[in-house]
């Protein structure tokens, strides 16, 4: 079969409702739960898709290692081209983490005429445009629902169900690992080391939890969803990005203090109302987000996702982003839509990674405009805060409101904390003035700096 010929792909394929043949790359925690439910939902998946899913393949690294799940005999290889070299497998599962080999076994798929279903978010973020390309050249789909916020339908929400919609903004907490620290450290006081550690206990943070926490997992997943949402061309290594990593127990209470929790939000908003002339904002960083608002009620290792479509209005999705079963989900609903033809319309339309003309810019980060959250720690003595607040007053930030405590015991350190929460500014007005702030001889240690949600 000549891989490029669409017509000739898709008429073997339905012209076959029999079965559709899938292959798994990867059997790991996502890829056991795939077969898990291919093997177990067979009869539902098959009225669902009107034709067999039968799981045909499944290829791994180490043949020797024990699996949870009991596949059909002669199922397991370690050999790639016993999928790709088969040409009665239609689609394939690709769930291998990491860059590479994931990104050469998917170009080798593509071009053995396979379709792909992929949850792995760093090789699209890195080398989307790539692998999107080639798959357009040969008349392949690559669906990736998975890829973001795991069980939540995001990406089909974005592509098909909100199509009418001018998206104006898409606020999301995209990293269920950092969301889960957060709660930890808002609900059982534990600091940050211990929040982590509990993390890894319970099995929703990595040995290296760096990339979760860092912010870069978020920037990888914002920069997908706003390629799907805005039409915007984003590497995700320019979204300016702050973790959860240097944040401290005391901005949790003073936050609490004033009517807030801290989340780490990924925000893309359209600069201009519903204009995409005037440019896209993007940034992922610690927020404070008003308590009884649907995102500051996201606990644990629970993703959302916040859309505002100028038809639509407010919608909100909330549930687990990642987890064997929740992301098994994702990927099985890809590969149900690729037996019935609909991620390849989807795969044909989507925005993501295509050659046609961005419909909007990423604007320049000092001009999003916010409110801030500053936590200074100075030295308790007269002065102190007309030096502070002459610094604001001359970069035009207007304060709303301040807390300084007196020191709980006489004799305790002099140095104490100064919370000021500033009317709307600019990212670039707030930067400046940071940097001033630090340079006074009553300014102990860095500031801490945080937007808050309207
Ligand atoms: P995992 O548990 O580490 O499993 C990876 C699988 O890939 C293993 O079965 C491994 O084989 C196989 N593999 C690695 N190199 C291979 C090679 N060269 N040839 C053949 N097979 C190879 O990973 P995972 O947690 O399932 O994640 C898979 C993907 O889903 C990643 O991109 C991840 O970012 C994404 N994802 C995961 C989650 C989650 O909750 N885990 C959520 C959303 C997205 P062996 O078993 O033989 O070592």
């Amino acid at each position: 079969m000549n891989p490029t010929d669409q017509n000739a792909v898709e008429k073997t394929r339905f012209d076959n409702p029999g079965a559709v043949r899938v292959g798994i790359v990867g059997l790991g925690t996502v890829g056991s739960g795939v077969a898990r439910l291919l093997i177990n939902e067979a009869e539902r998946l098959r009225r669902h898709a009107g034709c067999e899913l039968q799981l045909a393949r499944v290829v791994v690294r180490d043949l020797g290692k024990p699996r949870d799940c009991q596949l059909p005999d002669g199922t397991l290889s370690n050999d790639i081209a016993k999928i790709a070299e088969d040409e009665d497998i239609d689609v394939v599962a690709q769930l291998m983490g990491g860059i590479e080999p994931a990104r050469s076994v998917m170009v080798q798929l593509l071009e053995s005429g396979k379709d792909v279903v992929t949850a792995n978010k760093a090789l699209l973020a890195e080398h989307g445009p790539e692998l999107f390309d080639r798959a357009r050249q040969l008349g392949r789909c690559i669906a990736f629902e998975a890829s973001v916020a795991g069980g939540i339908p995001i990406i089909a929400n974005l592509c098909q169900c909100l199509s009418a919609n001018q998206i104006i903004s898409l606020c999301g907490i995209l990293n269920g690992t950092s969301n889960f620290i957060l709660s930890q450290m808002e609900e059982c006081g534990a600091n940050y080391d211990a929040a982590v550690s509990e993390a890894q206990q319970r099995g929703f943070a990595e040995a290296d939890p760096a990339m979760d926490v860092d912010g870069t997992d978020a920037a990888q997943k914002l920069a997908i969803l706003a390629h799907l949402a805005f039409g915007a061309r984003v590497n995700w290594a320019d979204i300016p990005r702050n973790g959860i990593d240097s944040l401290e127990t005391i901005d949790l209470r003073f936050a609490s203090e004033l009517g807030y929790r801290i989340k780490l939000l990924a925000i893309a908003q359209l600069a201009d109302g519903s204009d995409p002339n005037g440019g896209l904002d993007l940034h992922v960083s610690p927020t404070l987000v008003p308590v009884g608002t649907p995102l500051s009620d996201v606990h644990g290792a629970n993703n959302a996702i916040s859309v505002v479509g100028d038809a639509v209005g407010t919608v909100f999705y909330e549930g687990l982003g990642a987890g064997q079963m929740p992301t098994a989900s994702a990927v099985v609903a890809d590969l149900v839509d690729t037996a019935v033809g609909r991620a390849q319309l989807t795969f044909r339309t989507v925005r993501a990674w295509s050659n046609r003309e961005p419909l909007v810019q990423a604007r320049a980060p000092e001009l999003a405009p916010g409110r801030y959250y500053l936590r200074l720690m100075v030295d308790d003595h007269p002065g102190v805060m007309a030096e502070v607040t002459g610094i604001l007053g001359q970069n035009e930030i207007s304060i709303a409101s301040l807390i300084q405590h007196e020191p709980e015991f006489e004799g305790d350190s002099q140095t104490v904390p100064l919370v000021i929460m500033s009317h709307l500014t600019h990212e670039g007005a707030i930067a400046k003035a940071v940097v001033q702030i630090d340079q006074l001889s009553s300014v102990m240690e860095g500031t801490v700096r945080m937007r808050v949600l309207d």
